[in-house]
């Protein structure tokens, strides 16, 4: 499981820093951060833990609770069996109102005299980097916006659109920050009923793999798309190293199943430039987490994506990446094709983490199909009698590459 989730190299944002004037603000203010969530913990301690709600009804998308306590893993939360998910399609009903009322609402967020439209690539506590105009600002929050509780421990996340007032050469001020489409989140290291946003408006997950270097690893591929789904992205596969393969054919026979289920798979080849187009077309004007082993090729197809582009994530150790958790840096990478890539150390966090065994068929369209014919409704699919799942993939009618990782992860998640 380490090997699974161990993530990627991810270089000090210091080192990455040009030492400008603001800068050393910058850095100062990343100094002092984790005394101040300390200090807020410790405040947080003394006052009164709120009530856990009953009547759960969203009353509007600005409730923290209401997106909180979705994002957190069912384990984390104790709700009555379909709770979860009942809420979850109530949330997904005022998302969808939400983004009608997005429309509606970017008429009055529209640029004024004063103001510009903004993406925030950087977030410190009360400072932020926001790209606007291919410019990069050094941006101060607005007092007002400084409220503490919002169910979030960050006010302005990394991926948030702003509304930016510029006041020197390359600062401003975040006079407003924009609905957000949504959000990956995980618990707050300190603030345990609060959540930490990680990014926002991410669109889409490109899960990439490597043919060879590490082998393809199919139930790694099929973690990573139920996270994309879980977590509401968008899946993208992408094959990488596809040179290593002795027959393309071999390639294309693997990811068939993912192309039968309606996926958008990638065949690349950072090396020899092979399906680069294709990957420039998913990355363009989308907000993309990247996700993958170490070694698959992450940071070699940005680079043949983007000449001169180099991420920042990749191998760190276990203990590296505990260490860095509270302060853990993502930042958006601005792609000149429009979109943005995001560089996070990892994606473990946003993992399977709450999945219940009878959850797991619900991400496996395939094997949900032929269920329903199972002789037991409460069919595992691994070893019962009368399994219309297993006799289809004897059959050949469902991949048995699929049905292993099924199984595998199946037995990994709690009954
Ligand atoms: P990351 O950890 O996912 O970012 O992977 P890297 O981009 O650092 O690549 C790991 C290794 O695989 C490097 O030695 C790359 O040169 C190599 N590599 C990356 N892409 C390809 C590819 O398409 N074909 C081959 N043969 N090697 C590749
Ligand atoms: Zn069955």
């Amino acid at each position: 499981m380490a090997l699974v989730f161990s993530f990627d190299k991810m270089l000090s944002m210091e080192e990455s820093l040009v030492a400008s004037r603001e800068d050393k603000q910058w850095q100062h203010h990343k100094a002092n951060k984790q005394m101040r969530l300390v200090r807020k913990q410790i405040k947080r301690n003394r006052s009164p833990k709120p009530a856990r709600r009953r009547d759960w009804v969203p009353d509007s998308l600005d409730d923290p609770d209401a997106v909180s306590e979705l994002s957190l893993p069912a384990s984390e939360r104790v709700m009555p069996r379909g709770e979860r998910e009942r809420r979850q399609s109530v949330m997904q009903e005022a998302l969808a109102r939400l983004e009608g009322k997005e429309t509606a609402d970017a008429a009055s967020h529209q640029e004024g005299p004063s103001t510009q439209r903004g993406t925030v690539i950087e977030v410190s506590t009360s400072l932020c980097r926001v790209q606007s105009r291919d410019q990069v600002l050094v941006c101060h929050l607005r007092g007002s916006l400084s409220a503490e509780d919002t169910g979030f421990t960050n006010i302005v996340a990394v991926g948030d659109r702003v509304l930016i007032s510029q006041d020197g050469h390359d600062s401003g001020v975040v006079e407003q920050v924009l609905p957000r489409k949504s959000v990956l989140v995980r618990p707050d290291v300190f603030h345990s009923h609060l959540q930490q946003v990680i990014v926002a408006n991410a669109d889409q997950l490109l899960v990439v793999a490597s043919w060879r270097d590490p082998a393809f690893w199919p139930e790694l591929v099929d973690r990573y798309l139920i996270t994309a789904e879980r977590n509401n992205l968008t899946p993208i596969l992408c094959v990488n190293k596809v040179d290593l393969a002795e027959d393309m054919a071999d390639c294309q026979a693997a990811v068939q199943p993912y192309l039968q289920l309606g996926y958008q798979v990638l065949l690349t080849s950072a090396v020899e430039g092979h399906g680069i187009e294709r990957v420039r077309g998913v990355l363009a004007g989308k907000t993309t987490v990247l996700a993958g082993m170490s070694g698959v090729g992450k940071s070699s197809l940005l680079a043949v994506v983007q000449p001169g582009l180099r991420l920042r994530i990749g191998e760190i150790s276990e203990r590296r990446h505990e260490g860095r958790h509270t302060t853990s840096q993502v930042n958006l990478i601005a792609l000149q094709i429009g979109g943005f890539v995001v560089d996070t150390p990892g994606i473990r966090e946003f993992g399977l983490g709450g999945l219940q065994r009878a959850e797991l068929v619900r991400f496996y369209p395939d094997i949900q199909a032929a269920a329903a014919r199972c002789r037991f409704a409460n069919c595992s699919h691994t070893h019962e009698p009368g399994c219309a799942v297993r006799a289809a993939v004897s059959e050949g009618t469902i991949s048995d590459v699929r049905h292993h990782s099924y199984q595998a992860i199946y037995s990994s998640l709690p009954s």
